[in-house]
């Protein structure tokens, strides 16, 4: 698919801002640059997670009118645009995700373009504000998304009267640079690499160390399942750091209304897996009754032919049987117990089952497709294996 045009300014500005974040090597190497940056870059991850993204994107918790904009405040220092552009065209992503419409995707579009080519493309400049009237509405939000840089230049001003040039150019360049690439890697990466739990409509996927990088996105496929819940981690394993936040804000009353993900939501979302991996191996699976129903038809008067090939073959194909049967004995109490204590080695085993389960199948057609070819040579009747 062919790309919207970029706009040279934009890219110019982009590029400039790495150039920039390479000043740190004029400066003397110091551990607290590097503090400053780690500390800038997450007090801004979590503005863009906890607040572009779970609240003025999907709504999972409630804020006041003044904290609701200190968090769009606050997130427009990363210079990602505007809290409603960003918030709109995230709607949009979700609405459309991994479709020919998505305008992020790796799969419609190639993994750089979902990275970091729309964001500088002409014809996804603006907002469309009737994606989101329940923000649009209110005045101060629609000043600030369209001065957007307004933030950040304030942030980059602090960063250096504060702290000087190092809080210059580890605090700011390099920080809004390593939080532009670790922002981006939902959109790209977690499209293409990590686990898939859940069947949804699109690819994303779960990585618990892009959750680390993202103050808990990685947990995107979790994300995609169920994007109204302020915890994107679905487990206590898994590390979700702007939830923890939100949740301390709730205690102290800053949050209201903080939505979870309901119990049988977790569960629906594993047996929802199983019936994609099933409609998926289903072709392998009828071939497989065909087959067994073809050797019955032949089985009695080929063993009675005494054919070393057949008695071979049916020894290998009642051992191979068998070790299915053990197989899908073994999966049910796995998947059972990856229900009740969901964590992620059970997750595992039920995931490294599935694929002894399919291994074994076409191990199991192959074996019988080979008898029956065997067993009709001997009897002399024509074809009736399934094509
Ligand atoms: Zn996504
Ligand atoms: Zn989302």
């Amino acid at each position: 698919m062919s790309h919207p045009r970029i706009r040279p300014a934009a890219a110019i500005g982009f590029g400039l801002v790495h150039v920039a974040a390479l000043g740190i090597l004029v400066l003397d190497f110091t551990w607290w640059g590097v503090a400053l940056c780690v500390a800038s870059y997450y007090l801004r991850m979590f503005a863009i997670t906890a607040g572009f993204h779970r609240y003025f994107s999907h709504r999972t918790y409630q804020l006041g009118r003044v904290s609701q904009f200190l968090m769009a405040f606050l997130g427009q220092t990363a210079a990602q645009k505007g809290v409603l552009w960003w918030a709109a065209h995230h709607r949009h992503h979700h609405r459309y995700s991994d479709m020919p419409e998505d305008i992020h995707s790796p799969k419609q579009r190639g993994f750089w373009w979902s990275h970091m080519g729309w964001i500088l493309a002409e014809d996804y400049e603006k907002a469309d504000y009737a994606r989101i009237p329940d923000f649009a509405k209110y005045p101060e939000l629609r000043w600030l998304d369209s001065n957007q840089f307004l933030a950040t230049m304030v942030y980059a001003l602090f960063m250096f009267f504060a702290f000087g040039w190092t809080g210059l150019f580890y605090g700011y360049f390099l920080a809004t640079v390593l939080l532009w690439h670790g922002t981006f890697t939902i959109n790209s990466v977690m499209h293409v690499f990590g686990r898939r739990v859940y069947a949804t409509k699109d690819d994303s996927r779960n990585s618990m160390i892009f959750a680390l990088v993202t103050m808990g996105e990685g947990w995107h496929n979790n994300h995609h399942h169920y994007p109204g819940s302020a915890a994107q981690g679905f487990h206590w394993w898994q590390i979700d750091p702007s939830y923890y936040l939100l949740w301390i804000g709730e205690k102290v009353g800053l949050v209201k209304g903080l939505r979870r993900v309901p119990e049988k939501i977790k569960v629906a979302g594993l047996r929802a897996f199983d019936e994609a991996i099933d409609a998926a191996s289903k072709n392998v699976h009828d071939r497989l009754d065909q087959l067994t129903a073809r050797w019955e038809e032949l089985r009695a008067n080929a063993r009675a032919s005494a054919h070393h090939a057949i008695e071979d073959l049916e020894a290998k194909r009642v051992r191979a049987s068998e070790r299915l049967e053990a197989l899908q004995a073994d999966y049910a109490a796995a998947y059972a117990a990856a229900k009740s204590r969901a964590g992620a080695a059970a997750d595992e085993k039920v995931a490294k089952l599935r694929k002894d389960i399919e291994e074994a199948r076409a191990q199991l057609a192959e074996l019988l497709a080979r008898l029956i070819e065997a067993a009709e040579a001997a009897l002399s009747v024509p074809s009736g294996l399934p094509a």
